[in-house]
């Protein structure tokens, strides 16, 4: 079988870091993957959320920058991330986000699957979709949903663009998704994928945000290897895009470039993954630092507050 395409992971801008682990771990029901830090500032978490071993599709993490303003969506963001569960799940899920108090958008339906829109504790923009595709394998067991009903990982995200065309050929030329449909403004371009295979483009978006808490910070595409990776970095680079060199996240190797809309998209590869430096059993469990920043453990622990009472 050829390598999945698809959305990697997603990257947002959190508050609280207490609020966001919360959240995302008891309401949502996913798995912290891994604790560390932000490697250009070390002085925040970086938390990592998935599926069991945090599978590329799967990923969602978070700088949870505390003194940061409050973001709103805005032209040339990813303006809401979705996440796959199984068809059969609805119920259970309306039930359980309005027993956590939150308020949910009523089930509505956009390219044939039904969709719930909520908001995380800093009014980032979520949806969970229910796709026939979820229920084709199993979810999380280990966390406090049931696996029947649990999220699978992410379906995919939407961005908000000026105009769609940019975004839309990288995605079909170069990032191995293919244009499907459309209603409206909004184009749907999917990939091969179980996770990540969707991304949505909303045509003339034209809510005027800003950056801040609650949006996202960027979205990354995956590639195979490293191999692949500078293969599509040379291609990118022939058209003309910027791309950072390759920075090693310890997980995942990375490059970075913008979309003609202003989207900060990443280019990351499927190895190594979050086994890397702990046991699948022991995953998120205790605070990970890359090798350059061991020697400041004891600072950096004293700094970041703890994420359970
Ligand atoms: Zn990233």
């Amino acid at each position: 079988m050829s390598h999945q395409k698809g959305i990697h992971h997603i990257t947002a801008v959190a508050g609280n870091p207490k609020e966001n682990h919360r959240f995302y771990t008891e309401v949502l029901g996913l798995r912290l993957v891994k604790k560390t830090v932000n490697f250009d500032d070390p002085s925040v978490y970086h938390l990592y959320y998935g599926d069991e071993s945090g599978n590329p599709g799967s990923i969602l993490t978070f700088f949870p920058w505390e003194h940061l303003q409050d973001g709103e969506p805005d032209r040339g963001q990813v303006v809401a991330i979705s996440f796959s569960v199984p068809t059969g799940s609805k119920a259970f899920w309306i039930d359980h986000l309005r027993d956590h108090g939150l308020d949910i958008v009523e089930p509505f339906s956009r390219f044939g699957k039904e969709v719930i829109g909520l908001q995380d504790p800093d009014g980032l923009h979520l949806e969970l979709v229910f796709d026939p595709k979820a229920n084709g394998f199993d979810g999380w067991s280990g966390g406090p949903i049931d696996q029947e009903y649990a999220i699978r990982g992410l379906h995919g995200a939407t961005l908000g663009e000026e105009n769609y065309a940019g975004a839309g050929r990288l995605l079909e030329e170069d990032l191995g998704f293919e244009l499907t449909n459309q209603f409206e403004n909004r184009y749907l371009y999917e990939s091969n994928a179980d996770l990540g295979a969707s991304v949505e483009i909303i045509d003339g978006f034209d809510l005027n945000g800003r950056p801040g808490k609650g949006t996202v910070h960027h979205i990354a595409f995956r590639v195979e290897d490293e191999a692949e990776q500078q293969s599509l970095r040379k291609q990118l680079l022939n058209k003309g895009y910027y791309l950072t060199e390759v920075k090693d996240r310890d997980y995942f190797k990375s490059v970075y470039f913008h979309e003609p809309g202003g989207i900060l998209f990443e280019i990351a590869t499927d190895p190594p993954g979050f086994e890397r430096d702990e046991a699948l059993n022991e995953l998120g469990s205790s605070l990970k630092l890359p090798d350059w920043l061991e020697h400041e453990r004891s600072i950096i622990e004293e700094e970041l507050p703890t994420l359970n009472d």
